[in-house]
């Protein structure tokens, strides 16, 4: 049973070493170790990766595609990779935590071995003894046996030793028991070792199966980041044959591109070699310049002050010429308008208006002669009275035909732009342009309008905003003019502005209006009259004049009578002095252009005025019989011009004595109820126009027809028209109209009269 026992215990060892063999770290470590270098390869794999990953990214970077598809698809690959590592990450994890599950499995077996020593190690002591013991009781016995003589002593002995031995083996035998229990205990130990030995064994299988799985974990992962790896090789390798081919298609157009270089330079070598030559002969020429340059420009020199001295003769007989013909062109505008009268009266009849009210009051009073634009009839108490002026507007005559207008248009000439100043000028208005032209020549001008109030002086002279008068139109023609001739002449224009009411003048633009001015000979002596102390405004357009205009308008005199309601009670004057000079002869030129609105004509009786007011009809009578009378004076160039009768005519004396031109406007109403005023007022026309004229004035008389009406008395004089006998005397305050109411009647009228 020992030896069993003995060789079961062995076994066990055997088993236990071997066990321990099996299980012990080493293998546990190998296989860490074995992982280990696993990994380490792994890492060196995923840094090579790494790196090929780097230059690849490098390259797509260089790569001008930077939108294209791989990118994108190299962005998933990254992420699955460091999904990857981190999977690795994991298991590296795993494997660290059943290393340590492995360690301390290890630690406990060594326990349980060194218990199992121990015990057998008492056993082993134990069957010692029991041997021992054994042994003793063997020895015994023989002994006994070598002794039969003493047997029934020894019997006896024996018996009595027997009990001993009895005893004894009682006690072996319960020692015995205690060692078979001792077995069955250990035996018992022995299953409990078995028992954890196979647990051990069952937790080592499952770490096996462990292990397995994260080794098919690894190698799949590893698979995976193989793949990976052969993808993004493959990409590389694409993108490395793109590359290629990219460069080659480059290199291919560069080889072109030196191609055509080359071409190139072949063709620009002869022209090279003809610049070359080119640029000889021009270093030679260079070289040569300076002589010929000395010698062209001695050549120009002489030609160019030459020239010069041509130019200077031609300028000096052009100006001379110009000179002259300035001379005879002022000389034949003088003459003109000597022959044709200084003096020049024209009526308009203005409209029957509103205000003339309804009735037989209202009724027209004048006609006109249908061939003859310069007479009218006027219907007054039932007889027909005729009239003669230079030149008669019908109420249908608008204000251009009075007037004039100015357009001006800019206009594209050989790549400049030009300003054309266009003059529609009707026939009548040629006298007020003629007017302005004398002005700018440097004569003195006035304009006047005469008639009573309410026949239209205003609206003629000032006119409307949208319909302006003769003062409007005069000053556009003057600033055209002036325009025109700016090239040679500097003209300064000023303005003043002046107004006479009861015999006093007053300036209408000054800081004082109530302050009454004096006229005054200037003390050089050149007889010439001026105003002390009356402003002048230097303007530089119509719209400058017109805003001087405004400011005059507050301050005149107006004031209401029972025969219209904005009647004027005052002489106004508005005075444009124009200063010239041109600037190549250094000739200085001053003319004055005046305008005056007349205040109204009519008779004291008929306003039915009282106090001052019956003053102020008796100043403006006054005033306007004195204009009458210098007028008449002049027109018949009479010794004595009585200037100085009226403020009026006393402050126009320059301007209506000596070369001056004016232009009487008589202004008439046609309604029946005015007809002895307007019959007043064409007497007075009348009486400052026909004058009984000497020889002199005789070439003023035949001045003063038309070219139409020269030709008209050349066919009579050659005797082409029926009307050749002329009745003699002049009878202009009443033609018969059936008599002399054709115009060839009126020329043969004028032809008598004028020899
Ligand atoms: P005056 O200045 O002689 O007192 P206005 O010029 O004030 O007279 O004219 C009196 C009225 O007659 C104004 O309403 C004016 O518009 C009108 N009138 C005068 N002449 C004409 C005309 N030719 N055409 C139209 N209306 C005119
Ligand atoms: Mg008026």
């Amino acid at each position: 049973q020992v030896e069993t026992l003995k060789a079961k215990l062995l076994e066990q060892a055997q088993e236990i070493s071997r066990l321990r063999s099996e299980l012990g770290g080493t293998d546990a470590e190998k296989h860490r170790d074995l992982l280990a270098a696993e990994n380490e390869r792994l890492r060196q794999e995923m840094k090579a990766c790494e790196g090929e990953l780097r230059e690849l990214q490098r390259q797509q970077q260089q790569a001008p595609c930077r939108d294209c598809p791989h990118l994108q698809e190299n962005a998933g690959l990254q992420e699955q990779l460091s999904q990857l590592q981190r999977e690795v990450e994991e298991a590296r994890a795993k494997l660290v935590e059943l290393d340590l599950e492995v360690q301390q499995k290890t630690n406990r077996l060594a326990e349980v071995e060194l218990r199992l020593k121990d015990s057998l190690a008492e056993r082993a002591e134990e069957e010692e003894r029991l041997s021992r013991r054994l042994r003793d009781s063997q020895e015994t016995i023989a002994s006994l046996k070598s002794q039969p003589q003493q047997i029934k002593y020894i019997i006896k002995t024996v018996e009595v030793e027997s009990a001993k031995a009895k005893q004894a083996l009682c006690e072996t035998q319960s020692r015995n028991q205690y060692l078979l229990e001792q077995v069955g205990m250990q035996k018992q130990v022995l299953k409990e070792m078995e028992q954890q030995l196979q647990s051990s064994q069952k937790t080592e299988a499952q770490l096996r199966a462990q292990i397995m799985m994260y080794e098919a974990e690894l190698e799949r992962a590893h698979g995976q980041m193989l793949e990976e790896m052969q993808a993004m090789e493959e990409e590389k390798n694409r993108a490395i044959e793109e590359a290629f081919s990219r460069a080659q298609v480059e290199m291919k157009a560069v080889h072109e591109n030196l191609a055509g270089v080359r071409t190139n330079l072949l063709t620009l070598q002869p022209a090279l070699r003809t610049l070359t030559h080119d640029y000889n002969s021009l270093k030679r020429q260079v070289r040569d310049f300076p002589l010929l340059l000395q010698e062209t420009l001695r050549s120009a020199r002489a030609e160019i002050s030459q020239a010069i001295e041509e130019v200077h003769s031609t300028n000096r007989e052009l100006l001379r010429k110009y000179r002259r013909e300035l001379q005879l062109r002022k000389k034949c505008h003088n003459e003109l308008v000597r022959l044709k009268g200084n003096i020049r009266v024209f009526g308009r009849v203005r409209p029957i208006t509103k205000e003339d009210g309804e009735g037989p009051e209202a009724a027209n009073a004048v006609t006109f002669d249908a061939d003859d634009d310069a007479v009218l009839h006027l219907l007054h108490k039932g007889k027909q009275v005729s009239f003669e002026l230079d030149k008669v507007f019908p109420p249908q005559a608008s204000q251009e035909e009075v007037g004039a207008t100015v357009h001006t248009v800019g206009v594209k000439w050989g790549g400049s732009h030009l300003l054309l100043t266009l003059l529609c000028l009707p026939q009548v208005f040629q006298e007020v342009q003629a007017l302005v032209t004398s002005c700018i020549d440097g004569y003195n001008v006035c304009i006047f309008a005469y008639g009573q109030t309410g026949a239209g002086k205003t609206y003629t002279m000032e006119g409307t905003a949208a319909n302006p008068g003769i003062n409007q139109r005069a000053l556009q023609l003057l600033f055209s003019e002036v325009r025109g001739k700016a090239a040679d002449w500097d003209y300064t224009i000023t303005v003043s502005a002046a107004e006479i009411y009861n015999e006093a003048l007053r300036d209408l633009l000054g800081k004082e209006p109530q302050e009454k001015l004096e006229i005054k000979l200037c003390p050089d002596g050149s007889g010439q009259l001026y105003v002390p102390g009356l402003t002048e405004f230097r303007v530089q357009s119509v719209e400058d004049i017109n805003k001087v205009f405004e400011f005059g308008h507050v301050k005149r005199v107006t004031e209401c009578t029972n025969l219209n309601e904005h009647s004027s009670r005052s002489h106004a004057l508005l005075i444009v002095t124009v200063r010239g000079l041109d600037r190549s002869t250094g000739l200085r030129t001053t003319g004055k252009l005046n305008l005056v609105d007349l205040a109204g004509s009519e008779r004291v009786g008929r306003s039915g005025a009282e106090g001052s007011r019956l003053r102020e009809a008796q100043h403006i009578n006054k005033s306007l019989s004195a204009l009458g009378d210098v007028i008449y004076a002049l027109r018949s160039r009479q010794g004595h011009v009585p200037f100085r009768n009226s403020k009026l005519t006393y402050l126009l004396q320059d301007s209506l004595s000596g070369d001056s031109k004016t232009l009487m406007m008589v202004q008439v109403s046609p309604a029946e109820k005015n007809t002895s005023e307007t019959l007043c007022s064409l007497k007075f026309a009348e009486r400052v126009r026909s004058v009984e004229l000497g020889p002199v004035s005789r070439k003023a008389e035949l001045g003063s027809w038309t070219s139409q009406e020269h030709l008209e008395v050349l066919k009579i004089l050659l005797g082409d028209s029926p009307g050749s006998t002329a009745p003699p005397g002049r009878a202009h305050t009443s033609p018969s109209p059936g008599q002399l109411s054709s115009r060839s009647a009126s020329i043969r009228r004028k032809l008598h009269t004028s020899g």
